[in-house]
């Protein structure tokens, strides 16, 4: 029954229950007058954004609503899952816009990395999918880094416009969006000229400077994005908080790795039958475990959830919903890149198995690592 009444902040229809969804409101206080959404309700007191889950359909009408504005995009992905969180068909959804690409989290990412071949590669996956940039901000929102350059990209861009950020959840987008607050409006009131008249449906307005906004929209989940699949416990161990530390294995072309009970990478292939190094990097919380290939699909099935952790319990169907992908390396050594997983970096001329959930994202780059 609540479903009738709508949020007096963004007008989005209350519920409550689920927390992270849109509407969300405590049942204790739904027989108010003049309810305003958790969202809506953290903005107002504490001049906070947080962003919630809405379905792909409401997603994508939110973005389609941007093919008429007239605003300077800023979309933010996640280093670590940057396949993963990338808005496909952004083009198709709001055509040819002014666009800043922001990676945010590069402080997760090892130290050791090359950022030159990191941003090469960036380009070189946005050719491919025909989206033009203004500029690529590389940022970590929680440490501050970065931003200084977003907003100076913004102002220089901004040609008398709004801005407008978009992401799928769990980039960072709240983040950025409080940092970017703190920065540019300090401790002024946010919503008193977004809160109650004329905001837009799903997106909340931060008042830039004098005459522009930035408005935030939420974000969602896609199913090629590990987290979908997760539960929030689960979500905690696999997204890294710091600096992912590398670990190398030396294998032969019989054994593989577990990555928890997530994904399977199995050596096919080393050069004279060699011990190699495979280099894992993947959030520390992340129990890598090696076996002989040979028994490892009985062994994934009966130990998942256990030895093989996380996910914390087995997954429903895991057999029936695996997939395979073999890579080659050539000359160069490869990044093998598996959605929300973070990535391996095999050998030069190794051959390679992942077999993993088969809805999530498998690629391959030039490692972008010396
Ligand atoms: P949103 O769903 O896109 O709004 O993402 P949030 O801002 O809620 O962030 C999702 C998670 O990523 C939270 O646990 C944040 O603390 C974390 N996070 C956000 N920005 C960064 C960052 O720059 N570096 C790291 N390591 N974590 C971040």
């Amino acid at each position: 029954t609540i479903q009738t009444y709508k949020c007096i902040g963004c007008g989005t229809a209350l519920q409550s229950d689920h927390p992270d969804a849109a509407g969300y409101v405590p049942k204790s206080a739904i027989d108010k007058e003049d309810i305003i959404c958790k969202r809506c309700f953290r903005l107002k007191h504490y001049n906070e954004v947080q962003d919630v889950n809405i379905s792909d359909e409401q997603f994508e009408n939110i973005i389609r609503g941007l093919k008429d504005v007239n605003g300077l995009i800023v979309k933010v992905v996640d280093a670590y899952d940057i396949e993963g969180s990338w808005i496909e068909d952004l083009n198709h959804l709001i055509g040819r816009k002014d666009l800043i690409l922001v990676i945010n989290k590069m402080d997760i990412l090892p130290h050791a990395m090359n950022h030159t071949r990191f941003k090469q590669w960036v380009y070189k996956r946005l050719k491919e999918n025909k989206i033009k940039v203004l500029d690529i901000v590389l940022m970590s929102a929680i440490k501050g880094n970065g931003l200084t350059e977003l907003m100076e990209s913004i102002v220089k861009h901004q040609l008398d416009r709004d801005v407008y950020i978009i992401g799928t959840t769990n980039v960072g987008k709240s983040t950025l969006i409080n940092k970017l607050i703190e920065s540019s409006v300090g401790d002024k009131d946010v919503v008193t000229t977004s809160f109650f008249p004329g905001t837009t449906l799903d997106m909340i307005d931060i008042p830039l400077d004098e005459n522009h906004f930035i408005f935030d929209t939420p974000g969602i989940v896609y199913p090629h994005q590990l987290s979908y699949y997760l539960s929030r416990d689960d979500l905690k161990l696999v997204t890294p908080k710091k600096e992912i530390k590398q670990r190398i294995f030396q294998l032969s072309s019989d054994q593989s790795v577990f990555i928890g009970g997530f994904a399977r990478i199995s050596v096919e292939f080393t050069t004279d039958d060699e011990r190699l190094p495979f280099v894992f990097f993947q959030n520390n919380e992340i129990h890598l475990h090696r076996r002989k290939t040979e028994d490892s699909d009985a062994f994934w099935l009966e130990h998942i959830g256990g030895l093989l952790t996380p996910p914390t319990s087995s997954i429903e169907n895991l057999k029936d919903s695996l997939q395979t992908y073999r890579f080659n390396a050539g000359q160069e050594r490869l990044d093998i890149v598996i959605s929300g997983l973070g990535f391996i970096t095999i050998p030069a001329y190794a051959a390679i198995e992942v077999t993993t959930l088969n809805r999530l994202k498998v690629e391959s780059r030039i490692s972008i690592f010396e």
